[in-house]
């Protein structure tokens, strides 16, 4: 999913999707009035593909992204979970080069103004290094830390696609407790699942021990 809003000046996307994602991406933002050239900032959960695949339709923008995912996303190392580097392999990755985007990176929960909003990054590594939920008026955009599926619902990061699941769930139960201080009323996937953000969402996510883990 990509994910666009109106914002002061511009508007502002999360994640680029994957094939025919410049086409989806002109779609939604001509539903919004605007074209391209309005896009002043992109928030990327992690430099996976399939998270990338407009980059250059918008690639005027200002890029926001988890500092441990730059050389993912400009190419210099390869994905860890082998689902993801198995799909590098049949077809070869168009990625931005060194110097070619103007890339602003965080290691720590950060919070960026964005005329009236306030965009708050908080890094959730394990599914990539450098992998980040970010906050904006009210949605948590959770990337790939945390999934869905019909049959089990919701759940952390999943493995064959992660560096590193065990970290990435770890990960989650400290996103959690980081969270307690924000207003949050609803969660998004980057897969085109939203959820209330309840405490019966994280004992979905988490499993029966969430509750102690708190
Ligand atoms: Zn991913």
């Amino acid at each position: 999913m990509t994910y666009i809003a109106r914002i002061e000046g511009g508007v502002m996307v999360i994640d680029l999707g994957w094939w025919g994602a410049e086409d989806a991406l002109e779609d939604g933002l001509s539903e919004l009035g605007a074209s391209p050239d309005d896009v002043i900032a992109v928030f990327i959960t992690h430099a996976h593909r399939d998270h990338l695949g407009a980059w250059r339709t918008v690639r005027h923008a200002s890029f926001f992204l988890g500092k441990g995912d730059e050389e993912l996303l400009l190419g210099r190392e390869r994905p860890g979970g082998w689902i993801p580097r198995w799909a590098d392999r049949i077809r070869s990755r168009d990625l931005p080069k060194p110097g070619e985007l103007q890339l602003h990176t965080f290691a720590s929960d950060t919070a960026m103004t964005l005329g009236a909003d306030t965009v708050h990054a908080f890094p959730v590594p394990g599914h990539t290094p450098g992998s980040t939920a970010y906050l904006f008026r009210g949605t948590l955009f959770a990337g790939d830390a945390i999934s869905h599926t019909p049959i089990s619902g919701f759940g952390p990061a999943r493995r064959g696609y992660s560096d590193d699941a065990e970290l990435a769930r770890e990960a989650l139960v400290d996103l959690r407790t980081r969270l307690v201080d924000h207003e949050v009323q609803r969660i998004c996937t980057a897969h085109g699942t939203c959820s209330e953000f309840s405490d019966e969402f994280w004992e979905d996510v988490l499993g029966d021990d969430a509750v102690e883990e708190r």
